[in-house]
C-alpha cells in the first residue's frame, strides 16, 4: 500500500502558484469564494450548448412478443449554455437524470430529442467516426473510483489507454506521458507499475482524473466524483480538479448530489428535479437566496458541521415521483409545500427572477409570480 495523500498536496500546491500566475482563468477558493470573476457570460466563447434535451427509456413488457407500454422520463427538455474555463453543477436527489444528463453530454447514451452542440457542432447523433476524435475534448470522471479502474491492468496500461485507442504518439513516449500524468495529479511516477489494488480510494480517484486529463480534454463531466470518498479525501480531489482546472484551462460540468460540494466547486448551479431543471444561475446568489421550494429543501438538508446544532428541518417530504409516470403540471408538486390549483395545471417554465438567477416555478419564494399565459400549457403527463 503506497503512501496516501500526502505528495499530492505538495505537488499540487507547488503547481497552484505557478498556475495562477500563468492564467486568469476563474476558480473558486476551499473556503468556496472567487479568486476572479468570469467575465459576462455572453463575452465568453460557449463551448457547449443543450437544446430541449430528452432521454427517454422504454419500458416494455412479455416475454416473446414485446409490447412497449411506457417511457421513463429520465431527462426532459433541458437547455442551457456552458462558456469556456467555467463550471456547471449539476444538482438533484438519485433518479433526477443528473448522471444521465451526464452520459448524454459525452454521447456515451443517444439521445431521444433534443441537441447538444460542442463548439457549435451539432454532436446528438454523431457517429462513432465522427465522435472518435472529438473524444479528446470531452472526458468523462466516473463516481465510483473501485469499478471504474480495470483491476487487471496496472496503472500505466489504464492512464496509457487514451494515448493507444486514440493511436497517439506522445514526443516523450507513451510511458514518459503517463508518468507525468501521475505527477500532475500527485501520485508518484513509480505507480506506474502498480495495480487498482494498491491504492486507496482517494488515489484511485486521481488515477481517473490522470486518464481523464490524458488527452488534454477541454470539457469534462465530472459524474459525482467525490461521493464515494471520506470527506477529507473529497476535499483533496475538488482542490485538484480546481488545480488542473487552471493549469489546464478546462470546463466542467460538476455532477452531485449534495449543494454544498456543488457551490464550493462551480459558478453557475441547474438544480435538477424529476428530469428537468427548477433552478438555475450563479451559484452563490442560488445557495444564499435560493427561489425554488425544492432547492431550499436541498440547502435546509445540508449537514451543519456541530454536534450541537439543532437537526436540519427540510420542507421536503415524501419520495420522489416515478419518471415513468410524473405528476402533470409542476413535476414538484406532489412534495411541495406551496403547491397551487394552478400548480397541477399549467408547466411552470424557466423564467428569470433575479440577475443571473431562474427558476421553473409559478410562485417562487421572491420575485414575481408568474403572470398566468393566455393559453396555458397543460401537462400531457399523468397526474
Ligand atoms: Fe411548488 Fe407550484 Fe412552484 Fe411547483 S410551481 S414548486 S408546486 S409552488
Amino acid at each position: 500500500m503506497t503512501t496516501p495523500e500526502q505528495p499530492a498536496q505538495k505537488t499540487t500546491r507547488a503547481r497552484k502558484t505557478t498556475a495562477a500566475k500563468r492564467t486568469s482563468t476563474p476558480r473558486k477558493t476551499a473556503a468556496g469564494a472567487s479568486t476572479g470573476t468570469l467575465p459576462d457570460p455572453t463575452e465568453r466563447e460557449v463551448i457547449l450548448e443543450v437544446n430541449s434535451l430528452q432521454k427517454y427509456f422504454p419500458v416494455t413488457r412479455g416475454i416473446i412478443f414485446r409490447k412497449k407500454i411506457g417511457d421513463v422520463q429520465a431527462v426532459d427538455g433541458l437547455n442551457f449554455k456552458l462558456s469556456k474555463g467555467e463550471t456547471l453543477g449539476l444538482v438533484g436527489e438519485s433518479g433526477c437524470g443528473k448522471s444521465t444528463t451526464g452520459r448524454l453530454l459525452t454521447r456515451l447514451l443517444e439521445p431521444t430529442g433534443g441537441k447538444v452542440l460542442f463548439e457549435g457542432k451539432d454532436i446528438t447523433h454523431a457517429s462513432m467516426s465522427t465522435m472518435r476524435p472529438l473524444r479528446r475534448d470531452i472526458q468523462m470522471i466516473f463516481q465510483d473510483p473501485y469499478s471504474s479502474l480495470n483491476p487487471r491492468h496496472n496503472i500505466g496500461t489504464i492512464v496509457g489507454a487514451p494515448f493507444r485507442i486514440q493511436g497517439i504518439e506522445t514526443e516523450k513516449g507513451v510511458k514518459r506521458s503517463v508518468q507525468e500524468l501521475l505527477e500532475l495529479v500527485g501520485l508518484s511516477p513509480e505507480h506506474y507499475n502498480r495495480y487498482p489494488h494498491e491504492f486507496s480510494g482517494g488515489q484511485r480517484q486521481r488515477i481517473g482524473i490522470a486518464r481523464a486529463l490524458a488527452l488534454r480534454p477541454k470539457l469534462i463531466v465530472c459524474d459525482e466524483p467525490v461521493s464515494a470518498l471520506d470527506v477529507s479525501i473529497q476535499a483533496q480531489v475538488i482542490n485538484l480538479l480546481q488545480d488542473v482546472q487552471t493549469e489546464l484551462d478546462l470546463t466542467y460540468v460538476f455532477i452531485a448530489h449534495d449543494l454544498s460540494v456543488v457551490r464550493h466547486i462551480s459558478n453557475r448551479v441547474a438544480v435538477m428535479y424529476l428530469g428537468k431543471i427548477v433552478e438555475l444561475g450563479d451559484a452563490d446568489s442560488i445557495a444564499k437566496r435560493p427561489a425554488h421550494p425544492y432547492t431550499r429543501g436541498l440547502l435546509d438538508a445540508v449537514p451543519v458541521p456541530d454536534p450541537f446544532a439543532p437537526l436540519p428541518a427540510s420542507e421536503l417530504r415524501g419520495e420522489i415521483p416515478s419518471p415513468l409516470s410524473p405528476p402533470s403540471g409542476c413535476r414538484f408538486r406532489t412534495r411541495c409545500p406551496y403547491a397551487q390549483e394552478r400548480c397541477a395545471m399549467e408547466v411552470p417554465l424557466l423564467r428569470e427572477v433575479a440577475d443571473d438567477q431562474f427558476v421553473a416555478c409559478h410562485f417562487p419564494l421572491h420575485g414575481e409570480v408568474a403572470p398566468m399565459p393566455e393559453a396555458v400549457e397543460l401537462s400531457t403527463t399523468a397526474g
